[in-house]
């Protein structure tokens, strides 16, 4: 790769760096640039510094200004960003696939005339930028290479890289930029943001996850996973025939158009598997699936497959669980 920085745009939610930068951070130190960078726009930026520094940023780009939360972040945040990178000259920007992301991604390609990968699963460097991308829903896997127009822009589904931290280095050195928020960014504000209230583990980052599909049969029956979800010390997931029937909440979706995760152990009962939900959590360690019917395409990905009805292997499941902890 020639010798301009890997930029990765970084957020901040409720005061904490989101898992998504940190998570690029860490595959942007592999790629071989001379110098990896993060860029964070809105308050939270000044403190979230140290934490990127420790996830491999050399310098941080920052802009404290309120529009970047108050307003969509795309425009502002391409009209900031655009000199900086016309000065800075980065070889890369990768970008969490999040609203945010999705939105500054978008208006920077546009804005600078560039193309644009999304839904990233990897990414190769070497004479040419290379990422993996699922299209079509999850339906195809394609390698797609940029041509020699930089920044090359890439956008990446969450939990495509493990974040990892480095031995402690010299504090990252902090560059201030102005924001540039015009007059026609105003049109539109955010008027609310709020965060499901949740209890245990976040679902991204639970070490075990208890998912429930159509299966389930009624909402009331959500409640024995949150049971063993709870004796397991993990969390609670759901397809989104669950979410469509509005027995859960969306944020407790995994799939294409839900989370990602990446537990030791997915345990989908009555799920039958179908690709827009099994790309959110193949990448489970061990994945154990119970369905009554043994040809569910579920049976297909796990490592242990229970053919039976759910809610009477999860009622023994909790039952078992209850007398070895008690
Ligand atoms: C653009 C797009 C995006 C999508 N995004 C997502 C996404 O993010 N996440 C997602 O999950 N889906 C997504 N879907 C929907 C997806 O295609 C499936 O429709 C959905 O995953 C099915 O959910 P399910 O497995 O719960 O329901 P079903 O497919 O109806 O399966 C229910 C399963 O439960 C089993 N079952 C029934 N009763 C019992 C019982 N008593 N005990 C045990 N097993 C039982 C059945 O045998 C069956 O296998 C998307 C679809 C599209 C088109």
């Amino acid at each position: 790769m020639a010798n301009g920085p890997v930029w990765v745009f970084a957020e901040v939610v409720d005061g904490r760096v989101a898992p998504g930068a940190l998570e690029l951070l860490t595959k942007a130190r592999s790629l071989g640039a001379a110098d990896v960078e993060a860029v964070c726009l809105g308050p939270g930026a000044r403190e979230a510094v140290g934490e990127l520094g420790r996830h491999g940023a050399s310098t941080v780009y920052i802009s404290i200004d309120a529009g970047f939360v108050e307003l969509l972040m795309g425009g502002p945040g391409a009209d900031t960003l655009a000199p900086l990178i016309a000065t800075r000259k980065p070889e890369l920007i990768l970008f969490p696939g999040t609203h945010d992301g999705r939105d500054l991604a978008g208006r920077l390609a546009a804005k600078l005339d560039l193309p644009v990968i999304a839904n990233g699963l990897d990414i190769e460097t070497g004479a040419a930028i290379t990422v993996t991308s699922t299209i079509f829903g999850v339906t195809q896997v394609v390698r797609t290479e940029f041509g020699e127009r930089r920044p090359a822009l890439a956008l990446f589904r969450p939990k495509a890289f493990t974040a990892s931290a480095l031995p402690a280095g010299p504090a990252p050195r902090t560059v201030e930029v102005p924001a540039v928020i015009d007059e026609r960014h105003r049109r539109a504000r955010v008027v609310d943001r709020s965060t499901p209230v949740a209890t245990g583990p976040a679902l991204e980052e639970a070490t075990v996850v208890v998912s429930g599909g159509r299966g389930l049969q009624e909402p009331a029956n959500f409640e024995l996973l949150h049971e063993v979800a709870g004796l397991l010390h993990g969390a609670v997931g759901a397809s989104r025939a669950a979410v469509d029937a509005g027995w859960v909440p969306y944020s407790m979706q995994v799939g294409q158009t839900g989370k990602t995760v990446k537990p030791t152990v997915y345990i989908a009962c009555g799920i039958s598997g179908a690709m827009q939900h099994t790309v959110g959590m193949r990448g489970a360690q061990a994945i154990v699936a119970i369905n009554r019917d043994p040809e569910a395409p579920i049976f297909k990905l796990a490592d242990l497959g229970i053919v039976g009805d759910a809610l009477t292997v999860l009622r023994q499941l909790r039952d078992e669980l209850r007398s070895r902890s008690g």
